[in-house]
C-alpha cells in the first residue's frame, strides 16, 4: 500500500499478518496469558480482564497474584464471603468491581455449571461485563471472533483512520472501524486471542498516547495519522469537565489498648460495602463544626489534627480533615468494630482511608 494511503483499502488479512508477526516477537508475557502452546484459563482472563478496566498492568499484577493465590478456581471465588473479597481488592479502586466480581462468580456456579459461556451475548449477561469485557473474554479465552476495544485500540485506530472526531464522542465509530479490521469469518481458524492481544500490546508499546514510536510499528505504512504527519495530535479528545473539590471530616476514635473504630460503608455507592473510618458527608460546601458533630461516631473530646488528607476520585477531589479522640473503655463500636492500629495496615482500607489511617498514626501518640 501506497504511503499516505487511508487503510480503508487495506486488506484485514494482511493488516492482520503484520500485526500478528510483530506480536510473535514482541508480546508482552503477562501472568494471566497463556503460555505458547497452553489453552487459555478463562478464569484467568475474566480475573484480569475485570481488574483491568480504569487500572494499569504494573497495579493489577500483585492482586491478580493474590487473589490467584487465594482463590485458585472460580468455585473457591465464589464460596468466599464478599466481605473478605472486598477486603482484598482494597487499594485497587472501583469498588464495584469487586462486588460484580464476586456476583459473576456465584452466577456463574449456579446457574452455568461453574463455566463461563462462550459468546459476547451471554457474557453481556454476566454481572459487571460491559462490552470491552464480554469481547475479550470471548476472543481471549474462547477464540471467538470479536473486536476488543480498550483505550489503547481506541487510540491506535483512531489513528490509523486519521479520526477528526474528539473522543470519547467517537467511541462508536471506532468499533465500527474495529469490527471492519477483524479478519474472516466464525469458525475459520483465526486466531481472534493473539490477535486482540496484539492490538492491545501496540497500543500499550508502540502507539504510546504522546510519542508514538511509528519507526517501530507494523502497521506505519497503514497509518493515516503517521502519512499525513498528525500522529501525536491524535486523537483528539473533548475537554474533561473540572473536577469539583468535596470536603469531610473523618473520625479518629482510639480505645484504651490502640484499637481504632472502623465500619462498613453502606452497600451501594462510591466506595460500597468497603472499610472505612467513620466519617462526616462529602460536600463541596463541607461541614461546619456543629454538622460534623452531630455525625461523630460517639460523644467524645474531640481535637481537629493539623494538616488534611487530600484524594482524588474520578468525578471529584476529595479533601479531609481528621479529628482524633479517645473513647472511654465502654465504648460501643455500634455497626462498626475495632481494628488494632498496627492491623489498620490489613484490614482492608480503600486507599483513600490508609491515606486518612497514615495522616492520624502519624499525628497522634
Ligand atoms: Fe500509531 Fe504511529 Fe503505528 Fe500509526 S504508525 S498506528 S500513529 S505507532
Amino acid at each position: 500500500m501506497a504511503r499516505g494511503a487511508t487503510p480503508d483499502c487495506v486488506s484485514p488479512s494482511a493488516l492482520a499478518e503484520r500485526l500478528l508477526a510483530w506480536y510473535g516477537r514482541n508480546g508482552r508475557a503477562l501472568p494471566w496469558r497463556a503460555r505458547p502452546g497452553e489453552p487459555p484459563d478463562p478464569y484467568r482472563v475474566w480475573l484480569s480482564e475485570v481488574m483491568l478496566q480504569q487500572t494499569t498492568v504494573a497495579a493489577v499484577q500483585p492482586y491478580f497474584h493474590a487473589f490467584l493465590g487465594r482463590w485458585p478456581r472460580l468455585q473457591e471465588l465464589a464460596a468466599a464471603p464478599l466481605d473478605e473479597v472486598l477486603n482484598a481488592w482494597a487499594g485497587l479502586g472501583y469498588y464495584a468491581r469487586a462486588r460484580n466480581l464476586h456476583a459473576c462468580a456465584r452466577r456463574l456456579c449456579q446457574d452455568h455449571g461453574g463455566r463461563f459461556p462462550e459468546t459476547e451475548k451471554e457474557l453481556r449477561k454476566l454481572p459487571g461485563l460491559g462490552p470491552y469485557t464480554a469481547a475479550a473474554i470471548a476472543a481471549i479465552a474462547f477464540g471467538r471472533r470479536a473486536a476488543v476495544v480498550d483505550g489503547n485500540v481506541e487510540r491506535v485506530v483512531a489513528r490509523l483512520f486519521a479520526l477528526d472526531d474528539p473522543l470519547p464522542g467517537a467511541k462508536r465509530q471506532v468499533r465500527r472501524l474495529a469490527e471492519r479490521l477483524l479478519p474472516g469469518a466464525p469458525a475459520d481458524g483465526f486466531p481472534y486471542g493473539e490477535y486482540a492481544q496484539a492490538w492491545m500490546d501496540l497500543g500499550a508499546t508502540v502507539c504510546l498516547p504522546r510519542r508514538p514510536r511509528c519507526p517501530l510499528c507494523p502497521l506505519a505504512q497503514d497509518c493515516r495519522a503517521r502519512a499525513l504527519g498528525r500522529a501525536e495530535e491524535l486523537p483528539r479528545r473533548l475537554a474533561k469537565a473540572a473536577r469539583p473539590t468535596r470536603r469531610g471530616v473523618v473520625f479518629w476514635l482510639v480505645r484504651p489498648g490502640g484499637a481504632v473504630l472502623v465500619r462498613r460503608r453502606p452497600d451501594r455507592g462510591l466506595l460500597g460495602g468497603m472499610l472505612e473510618l467513620p466519617s462526616s458527608e462529602w460536600r463541596e460546601a463541607g461541614c461546619s463544626k456543629a454538622e460534623a458533630l452531630a455525625q461523630a461516631p460517639a460523644e467524645a473530646a474531640w481535637r481537629e489534627l493539623p494538616g488534611v488528607v487530600r484524594h482524588t476520585f474520578t468525578h471529584f477531589h476529595l479533601e479531609l480533615t481528621v479529628w482524633a479522640a479517645e473513647a472511654n473503655g465502654a465504648a460501643h463500636a455500634g455497626s462498626g468494630c475495632w481494628v488494632r492500629r498496627d492491623e489498620l495496615g490489613r484490614a482492608g482500607l480503600p486507599t483513600v482511608m490508609r491515606k486518612v489511617a497514615r495522616h492520624a498514626l502519624a499525628r497522634t501518640a
